[in-house]
């Protein structure tokens, strides 16, 4: 039998939960954390929470490629080289769904994406908490990005695409600040979601060691179960599903250091998983909700 817990879910307040999987943060503070699963909504969550004052230790890294450019090491390197090609497939995926020119990149890291897509056309508003990868943002991408406060004081129903490019398993206040996202956007417009995928094959196999529940940076950890009726929810439906088949290789390379494995099998599990990345299960994906 599982034993129910007592705990608040992040995205429908459901008050039971089950354990689902106890996880370290391989990559920084070597801490354990708990996954919980509503019981209501299945969403995975991670325990504890760090205190919003705390949680930008756990960032503290020069090795969190998201927020850095330094080519060091393979799996850097690696990185580094994709990016090119994947922000180039996402500027073309935003043109192929979006009429309008109004895009706002929630997360916006160090302004990749929104200097492609600002280079294609569109009038671009990006956020971004972190003041260093801000600061990176306008000195090598000549973007602005504004901090997180700004988001209430955007105006209801001005953007036609909102953009959160593996952003949405790091927002603090869930519930709120997808409300908020969700009254942005105009009627028809678009909200793009990349996340990582647990139920996926890379997922299941590295269990605990899977370098995308990336505790506590990582705060839910979605499947296409749990992601898709909750954006519905707030007035969207789903338009399409797109797997990110380079993140199937990138996450098996991570979550093998993790594991004192070796590149060769990171090629294989990221190969196989890629492999059965049909119907919803790729390494990470990439969801296109439209609201009605
Ligand atoms: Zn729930």
């Amino acid at each position: 039998m599982e034993h129910t817990i007592e705990h608040n879910c992040p995205a429908c307040n459901n008050g039971q939960a089950i354990i689902f999987l106890e996880v370290t943060d391989h990559f920084l503070s070597k801490e354990p954390f708990t996954l919980l699963k509503c019981e209501s909504c299945g969403l995975v969550y991670t325990t504890p929470r760090p205190p919003l004052e705390k949680i930008g230790d756990y960032y503290k890294s020069e090795d969190y490629v998201s927020h850095s450019s330094t080519k060091k090491g393979l799996v850097n390197s690696v990185y580094n080289k994709v990016r090119n090609y994947t922000l180039n497939q996402k500027v073309k995926l935003v043109k192929r769904l979006v009429s309008g020119r109004d895009l706002l990149d929630v997360g916006a890291g160090t302004g990749h994406f929104l200097k492609r897509a600002q280079d294609n056309g569109f009038t671009v508003l990006g956020l971004e908490p972190d003041e260093d990868a801000r600061t990176v943002a306008r000195d090598q991408n000549n973007v602005t990005l504004q901090t997180l406060d700004s988001l209430s004081t955007l105006s209801p129903d001005s953007y036609d695409c909102v953009t959160m490019w593996h952003v949405l398993e790091h927002v603090y206040n869930l519930q709120e600040d997808t409300k908020q996202i969700a009254s942005l956007i105009k009627e028809k417009g678009v909200w793009i979601i990349a996340v990582p995928n647990h139920t996926s094959f890379d997922g299941t196999h590295y269990g605990s060691y899977w370098a995308a529940y990336d505790v506590p940076r990582h705060l839910y950890h979605f499947s296409p179960e749990t992601i898709v009726p909750f954006i519905e929810q707030l007035g969207f439906t789903l338009e399409e599903q797109l797997p990110m088949k380079f993140d199937a290789y990138y996450v098996s390379m991570l979550s093998e250091k993790y594991k004192g494995g070796s590149l060769l099998n990171a090629l294989r599990i990221g190969w196989l998983s890629n492999m059965r990345s049909k119907n919803g299960k790729c390494s990470s994906q990439i969801y296109v909700f439209r609201k009605k």
